[in-house]
Parts: structure tokens; sequence; C-alpha cells
């Protein structure tokens, strides 16, 4: 299916970034990683990835950062030839009540998780351009459409991606780029594991499905929206949440 496609996947050293990438390794394409954690935290990552048997490398950069994020796309570019799949992924939380909420809390988390994707969007699209191919899904969240209470800054920069999204997907569909938007709910990963019995109990009430979702269900959907099978869907938000916003 995605046989030769080269994937930038930003945040792919653990968690949901790197079961994406591994899933989309697993499917023969090549992956550069962009995260700002050190290298040596993604080893296991990329240890999987080189079992897919698949070129993959590491670029060690903080996506909010517009001139560092042009020059790791040029990188890729140059590495591994071009870029047919971006993945955004890249996200941070800094939970508070808007009253105690300071003004760094909301300029971090909107920097990295909205201006993170708006800047990775503009250095690869003149790439996919030249090609007239690109698929760009980025990871939003069901408190983007929800909000959520001691989460205003990051249901506003999920939400942000929302409208992101629609605007590149009417920008860009005339070139063959798509652009689609990923809302997961509740995830397991270390985040979620650290919740008490009771706390993943009140979880589960609100959740029809009634578990918690796998990185897995989510890299699943993100293989699906830049596989050939969904070249007519753009400009679309996929909700992976178990029914937990409907
Ligand atoms: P995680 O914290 O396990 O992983 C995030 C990765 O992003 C890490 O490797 C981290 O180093 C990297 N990163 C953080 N800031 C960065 C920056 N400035 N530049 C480059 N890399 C950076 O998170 P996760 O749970 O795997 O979440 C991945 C995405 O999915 C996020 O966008 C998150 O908001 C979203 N999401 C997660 C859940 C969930 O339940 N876990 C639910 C909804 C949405």
């Amino acid at each position: 299916m995605s046989e030769n496609r080269v994937a930038l996947i930003t945040g792919a050293g653990r968690g949901i970034g790197a079961e994406i990438a591994r899933t989309l390794a697993a499917d023969g394409c090549d992956v550069a990683i962009v995260d700002y954690a050190e290298e040596s935290a993604a080893s296991e990552t990329l240890e999987k990835l080189a079992a897919c048997g698949v070129r993959a490398r590491y670029y060690r950069c903080d996506v909010s950062d517009f001139a560092a994020t042009k020059a790791v796309v040029d990188a890729v570019v140059r590495e591994f030839g071009k870029i047919d799949i971006l993945v955004n992924n890249a996200g941070i939380t800094a939970d508070k009540l808007l009253l105690r909420m300071e003004e760094g809390d909301w300029d971090r988390v909107l920097s990295i998780n909205l201006k993170g994707c708006f800047n990775l969007i503009k250095h690869v699209t003149p790439y996919m351009m030249r090609k007239r191919y690109g698929r760009i899904v980025s990871i939003s969240s069901v408190v983007g459409m929800m909000g959520n209470a001691g989460q205003a800054n990051y249901a506003a920069s999920k939400a942000g991606i929302i409208g992101l999204t629609k605007s590149v997907a009417k920008e860009f569909g005339a070139r063959n780029i798509t652009a689609n938007a990923v809302a997961p709910g509740f995830i397991r990963t270390a985040m979620t594991d650290a919740l008490s019995e009771e706390q993943k109990q009140a979880m589960y009430k609100l959740i029809p499905l009634g578990s918690l979702g796998e990185t897995q269900d989510i890299a699943n959907a993100v293989r699906f929206l830049v596989s050939d099978d969904a070249r007519y869907i753009t400009g679309v938000v996929l909700k992976v949440d178990g029914g937990m916003y409907i």
C-alpha cells in the first residue's frame, strides 16, 4: 500500500507517534522521526523501525521553532529524496483551571501543539506540491471538540488543528494533497496508566465501548488516511474515541 513512501512523523520517539511510525514502517514506508527528546529516548522505536527493513532517521528538533523545522524538512528531503506523508503528532499538556493558568502555559501549549503543525505544513507543502502528491494527518483530540475543564489551552490548540486542517484541505486539494485530522479519545499510554482504578472506572462510564483505546487504534486510523483507500477523503476529523463524543 504505502510502498516506498517517505513519512515525516513528529513526536514519534514514543507513545502514539512511535506506534504510527512502526505501523507505517510495517507497510514499507521510510520514516523520519522529528522529536525534541534525546535520540537515546527513542532507541527502542528506532530498533523496531530497523527491524521492518525500512530507512529510519531521528532528527532532534522542537516543532515550535520555525527556522529549525525548515532546516529539518530540508535535511529530510536531501536524505530521503522526498516527503509523501506528514503526521503532526507532537503535543504536550499543561493542565490548569483558567483562573490559575499562566500566560506561559498558554503560549507553550499553543506554540508546540498548533504552531508546530503550521511550521511543518508550511515547510513540507512546497515539496509535496512539486510532486503533486501529499498526505497530511494531524493529531487533534476529542477535547478540541468537547472542551475540558482544566485544559483551555490544550483544547484550544486541538480545536485550532481542526480549523487549520480544513483550510489546508481547501488550499491544497487541487495539488493532490489531502489534509485530515484524527481525534483520539482516552488512549492507554504512560499518562493514563498512572491514573487510579477509581479514575479509570469514572472514565469508562463516559465511553460507550467501555474501555480505553490503544495506540494501535490511532495508528490504524492514520494508516487508512494516508493510504490509497482514502484518496478521496480530505478535510475530515476522524474520531477514534470509543464513542466518547457523539
Ligand atoms: P507522549 O507525551 O507520550 O509523546 C509525545 C512525543 O512528542 C514525545 O516523544 C515528545 O518528546 C514529543 N514532543 C513533545 N514536545 C515536542 C516538541 N516541541 N517538538 C518535538 N517533539 C515534541 O504523548 P502521546 O500520548 O503519545 O500523544 C501524542 C499525540 O496524541 C499528542 O498530540 C496528544 O495531544 C494526542 N492525544 C493523546 C491522547 C492520549 O490519550 N494519550 C488523547 C488525545 C490526543
